[in-house]
């Protein structure tokens, strides 16, 4: 699924992060491995979805008038953009 890191989240707090390869388009990108939305692949195992390929999945679901993927506000970076804007 990709490997540990620490993050220092802007408060100050050291947070276990986890970076891997998003499943569905291949970006390396940073994630909380307990709430980052996943899927299971052909072997059972799970493999993170990155915020973009959420975005555009909720997204077409919205068009679709289907129910959304929940994404925690915290399974990617601790404080991203959406949160500082
Ligand atoms: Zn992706």
């Amino acid at each position: 699924m990709g490997y540990y890191s620490t993050l220092t989240r802007c408060d100050g707090v050291k947070t276990p992060q986890m970076t891997g390869s998003c499943w569905t388009c291949g970006r390396v990108f940073t994630f909380n491995p307990v709430k980052v939305p996943s899927v299971r692949d052909g072997n059972g195992v799970r493999q993170p979805i990155c915020s973009n390929c959420m975005r555009l999945a909720n997204k077409m679901r919205t068009d679709k008038s289907m129910v959304l993927f929940p994404i925690p506000d915290d399974a990617y970076e601790a404080c991203d953009e959406m949160k500082l804007g």
